[in-house]
């Protein structure tokens, strides 16, 4: 995908999709471990990933999105673009920032020899993030601050704005020496990395680097984070009031890299399920899966791999198959000469398998019919999956 914003409008050429096509069906089999025989839409869906070209036109989707270039699905709403190499200050007038690790109060209170202490806090909590300021002289909080970000927003970037705000608040105050505290050590490496060009972080530093100039003393220090500091509690407190207040305009409202890193992924998985649903192959797996967008969410809780594969494939050890191939003298299975013996007669039907039909509605409440092997799936399988992560 080097490059793909210059050349993935060729990837849309049918021609090219298909060399593209014939590429992947190999790889997507052996993820699934499936039959070579398996279509490419089903080894696709049971691998778990996306055609080729698509992913092309996400790649170059992504690179126009972080250049600035709008996102039809965010409106008039602008993605968090980091800030040009050439807009930073020049190295030489950089200044040397670290923060300090906490642990307890303990040594907070040893380090507690400034003037001034600002509390910062980001946080998520109801889909509403809020970040937030404490500032403390002596034992008491004399003033604090809250800002309200878009819904959209990461509780880093919740982190990241409190600590660029407590550096505007050093730049304008009296005092002679602060003391800043955050429990998020990602903002604040963030921040002291030079090489980081978040603009959160590039404003930070600038204002970090001024108020060096006032001849101002600032230590930066990560403290752990529900350990029952009352500067860091407070600060949480209201970060989550921030986060819960209904403002109507918000203080900062950049979207993640992230979150357009995911619409453009909702914009494929749309497209990618267009295809699979008009294909004609993958019949069988569509029983399982009858949306290409569901079974991408589902099928890395399942990771198919061998007999699973066969089944949700129809590809694999069964007498209708065998048959087709040439490796099978009849298509019919043990239980009646007249039945073929496909996957779904063996599931839905075969009189062999009663029994294990038997236990498993016993175990799971559910019947095995052709009309719901798909909710079977979502279902069954999944909580089978999540007891076994609990053990
Ligand atoms: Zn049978």
């Amino acid at each position: 995908m080097y490059a793909a914003a210059a050349w993935a409008p060729a990837s849309k050429k049918i021609g090219a999709q298909k060399l593209l096509n014939s590429v992947q069906r190999g790889f997507a089999q052996k993820l699934c471990k499936s039959y070579r025989t398996v279509s490419l839409h089903s080894a696709l869906t049971l691998a778990g990933i996306l055609p080729l070209d698509l992913r092309i036109q996400e790649a170059a989707a992504l690179y126009e999105t972080k250049r600035g270039s709008p996102l039809p699905e965010l409106g008039d709403r602008e993605t968090e673009s980091r800030v040009g190499f050439a807009e930073t200050p020049h190295p030489a007038s950089h200044t040397d920032i670290r923060f300090e690790c906490l642990e307890d109060q303990r040594q907070v209170d040893r380090h507690n020899v400034q003037e001034v202490r600002i509390f910062t806090d980001g946080s998520k909590i109801e889909g509403k993030v809020g970040a937030a300021l404490s500032i403390w002289k002596g034992e008491s909080e004399i003033r604090n601050q809250k800002f309200c970000l878009s819904a959209y927003c990461t509780v880093y970037q919740a982190e990241l704005l409190a600590i660029c705000k407590a550096t505007g608040g050093v730049l304008k105050g009296k005092e002679k020496s602060y003391g800043l505290y955050s429990d998020s050590r990602a903002a604040l490496e963030t921040v002291a990395n030079h090489s980081s060009l978040h603009p959160l972080a590039v404003e930070s530093r600038e204002n970090l680097r001024k108020a060096f100039i006032q001849g101002k003393d600032v230590s930066l220090f990560w403290i752990k984070a529900h350990a029952g500091l009352p500067g860091n509690e407070r600060a949480d407190d209201l970060a989550k009031e921030a986060a819960l207040a209904s403002k109507r305009k918000h203080d900062y409202d950049r979207c993640p890299i992230s979150y357009a890193k995911n619409l453009i992924r909702s914009r494929s998985i749309l497209l990618w399920n267009d295809r699979y649903k008009s294909g004609e192959t993958a019949a069988v797996t569509k029983l399982f899966f009858p949306s290409a967008g569901d079974a991408y969410r589902l099928i890395r809780k399942i990771k198919p791999a061998g007999l699973l594969t066969q089944v949700l494939t129809g590809h694999g050890g069964f007498s209708q198959y065998l048959h087709r191939f040439k490796c099978r003298e009849s298509p019919s299975c043990d239980c009646d000469p007249e039945k073929e013996q496909t996957i779904i007669h063996l599931l839905t039907e075969c009189p062999v398998h009663d029994k294990a039909r038997y236990d498993f509605s016993q175990r799971t409440k559910e019947i095995v019919k052709l009309d719901n092997l798909h909710e079977l799936i979502a279902n069954i399988f999944l909580d089978d999956f999540k007891n076994l992560e609990k053990m």
